[in-house]
């Protein structure tokens, strides 16, 4: 066992740790970085692929308009960024009839479509109601929480066209179904990121910019001045603290140090041992956020021939498990169609083997595309829930009841232990912007106390 001493301990290179440790080496602070992986970036992998050369991202990906803390970082780091290919016909799929249209909402009878439209406006304006800082804390919290999402939208959406697209919609941004969170976590999200539109659009939205040489550059540039720091492969299984100090140990490595920032998903806080143990809300709370299930798959051309048909790559489907895809072709760059397989579904699809779930996507994409979409050069996909150190994507969600019994234990400090992650963030929770500022708040409560 190797013995440390530092100043400060960060847990998990993700991008919240990594922000939190450009604070602490701007303010010249001794700190240590311990990650289980044997990369920086957790959440976020760029992969390069064998027969196409291509660069994609198996995690995170996009970035949109007011997530300002990683544009910033785009700027420093001077990576580059293109916007989201969003021209062309969508398609919409739907009890067995395809219908184009444009825009974020697609096209189903009239009646259906007031019904969607009117749903989601009520949802914006109860958004709006929203204190990001204590969700917990506003008149219709209680009720609000108790509620999933799924008994609001039985009650609240009459159709079925209007409840299927909302379904698709929110299983998009949570990667989960709706009857698992509650219908203040749906309301604090979307307003966390502007509103439901928002996370669920391409130009002006949650979707519109992808980066050239993957979002694991932009961490790599971030962490380059202190990768000295930074220990890999180290996965931290016990904390303990007094009123002086915190020692942190993993298999090999015990570091002593005044105070430790734990920057990974809640869910996975429930693996190591505090010493002392935490508090009981916060420790309640762990067992109340867990994570999403997603998985991408990607299917790689020579070049994105849909778009000579004028298709936007663009597909919304109520066949399950394949319901959304983007076009995610560099420019100029092979032709890249991303389908994400999310909640109950991932789970399922995971299990099929690798050549069903190539068949699948190959399929779904030729009966939309005709036969071109055979001439694939590359099929690749990645599934969250088996990552160890992730536990699922794309963040911990409040269960119901959850944000009014625990939201307040999210952010408090254990003593010498101060939290972050993405979950965190009251901007932009659950992406790689909340992660950043999540990662910068904290690193100000140390060095602020
Ligand atoms: C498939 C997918 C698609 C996504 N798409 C987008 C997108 O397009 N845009 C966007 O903004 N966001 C997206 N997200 C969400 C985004 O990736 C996350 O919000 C963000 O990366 C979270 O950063 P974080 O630092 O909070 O957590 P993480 O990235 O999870 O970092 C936590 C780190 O802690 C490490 N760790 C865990 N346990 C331990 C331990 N015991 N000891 C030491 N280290 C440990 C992990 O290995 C990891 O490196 C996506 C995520 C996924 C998976």
């Amino acid at each position: 066992m190797k013995i440390l001493e530092t100043d400060f301990i960060i847990i998990g290179a993700g991008y919240a740790g990594i922000a939190a440790a450009s604070k602490l080496h701007q303010a010249n602070k001794n700190f240590i970085v311990l990650e289980a992986r044997d990369r920086i970036g957790g959440r976020v992998n760029t992969q390069k692929i064998e027969n196409s050369g291509e660069t994609i991202d198996v995690g995170a990906q996009w970035i949109g308009p007011t997530q300002n803390l990683i544009w910033e970082w785009v700027r420093k780091h001077q990576v580059e960024v293109f916007d989201c290919y969003d021209e062309g016909k969508n398609i919409y799929h739907y009890n067995g009839k395809t219908k184009t249209y444009k825009g974020t909402i697609p096209k189903m009878n009239p009646i259906a479509l007031i019904d969607l439209g009117i749903a989601m406006e009520r949802l914006n304006k109860m958004s709006k109601k929203i204190n990001l800082e204590a969700p917990w804390s506003i008149s219709d919290a209680e009720k609000w929480d108790g509620e999933t999402m799924e008994t609001w939208i039985n009650k609240n959406i009459k159709t079925k066209a209007a409840r299927v697209a909302m379904h698709i919609g929110l299983e998009t941004v949570f990667a989960c179904q709706a009857s698992e969170i509650s219908l203040l976590h749906f309301l604090f999200y979307c307003h966390s990121g502007k509103d439901l539109d928002t996370l669920l659009g391409v130009t002006n939205g949650a979707q519109q910019a992808l980066f050239i040489e993957g979002t694991q550059n932009l961490i790599t540039h971030e962490a380059h001045a202190f990768k000295e720091n930074i220990q890999l492969n180290q996965v931290v299984k016990y904390i303990s603290q007094d009123k002086e100090k915190v020692i942190v140990k993993t298999d090999s490595l015990e570091v002593y140090a005044r105070k430790v920032i734990v920057a990974i998903p809640p869910a996975l806080c429930q693996k190591i041992t505090f010493h002392p143990a935490l508090s009981q809300r916060k420790s309640q709370l762990f067992q109340r956020m867990p994570m999403g299930a997603a998985m991408k798959c990607f299917v790689i051309y020579d070049s994105p021939f849909w778009r000579k048909d004028g298709f936007s790559g663009q597909i919304v489907s109520d066949k399950a498990p394949l319901h959304v895809s983007f076009d995610c072709s560099k420019p100029n760059g092979k032709g890249i169609i991303l389908f994400f397989v999310e909640g109950k579904n991932a789970r399922d699809f995971i299990e099929l083997s690798l050549n069903e779930r190539k068949e699948k996507v190959i399929s779904i994409l030729q009966s939309f595309y005709g036969n071109e979409a055979f001439n694939f050069i590359d099929y690749i996909d990645k599934c969250w829930t088996e990552e160890e150190f992730s536990g699922g994507c794309y963040a911990g969600n409040f269960t119901p009841g959850s944000w009014t019994q625990f939201g307040k234990a999210l952010r408090t400090p254990e003593g010498n232990i101060h939290w972050a992650g993405t979950e965190t963030a009251t901007h932009w929770c659950g992406y790689m912007d909340g992660a950043i500022s999540s990662g910068y708040r904290a690193a100000e409560e140390i060095l602020n106390s």
